[in-house]
């Protein structure tokens, strides 16, 4: 089972990556905890020069791209191909809302990029945490994250959003919007019942 977590920064998701693989270890689970970009040696060399340097939105696309084939091809396909659960830290739906969405890269590029790299792979399951970008804005506020996106404005996450709302539309059966405006226990609640809902 391949399992990714999107949203906006400040979202919240990465708390609640670590509960999803306590439940999933709790019930069996033989685990791969991963994220983008990055997930390998070479991927994470690709994340620090996509974090700290300044680049058009084609290069960022390309550049995410060549982190997500080494992370597929590496880490990904392999886990899969044993019969393991592959817990990821946004994937390709970050790409369509972050390049495309965010910076305006053509969707029919990404599509494409998309296709070459995953080679028909897809997550079984995503948990999209939707929140409001001013909520989120204030989370990372007092989080203190520090990488060139960090001053991004809140028309960017806005945009951001409104991709990953189109693609959960055209995915409704593998995207599960989570309201990630709800406290920590609140959200908790909502991804334990959808998993409990397919058996997992
Ligand atoms: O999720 P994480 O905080 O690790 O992402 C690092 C940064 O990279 C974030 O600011 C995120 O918004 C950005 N990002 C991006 N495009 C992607 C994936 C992540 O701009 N495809």
């Amino acid at each position: 089972r391949f399992i990714t977590f999107e949203g906006i920064d400040g979202a919240g998701k990465s708390t609640h990556i670590d509960s999803v693989a306590r439940h999933l270890r709790d019930r069996g689970a033989d685990l791969v905890q991963t994220r983008e970009p990055g997930g390998t040696p070479l991927a994470e060399s690709l994340r620090e020069l996509f974090l700290h340097r300044n680049m058009d939105g084609l290069t960022e696309a390309l550049l995410v791209f060549a982190a997500r084939r080494d992370h597929v091809r590496a880490v990904i396909a392999p886990a899969l191909a044993q019969g393991r659960t592959v817990l990821c830290d946004r994937f390709t739906d970050a790409s369509f809302a972050y390049q495309g969405g965010g910076r305006g890269m053509d969707e029919a590029v990404l599509t494409t990029l998309e296709g070459w790299v995953q080679e028909g792979r897809e997550p079984d399951l995503t948990f999209w945490f939707d929140v409001d970008p001013a909520i989120a804005a204030a989370r990372r506020a007092q989080a203190r994250e520090a990488d060139r996106l960090e001053q991004l404005d809140l028309d960017f996450f806005a945009r951001v959003r409104g991709a990953y709302a189109r693609r959960a539309a055209q995915a409704p059966q593998r995207i599960v919007r989570i309201d990630a405006a709800r406290t920590i226990d609140g959200v908790a609640d909502q991804i334990r019942a959808e998993l409990e809902r397919r058996g997992w």
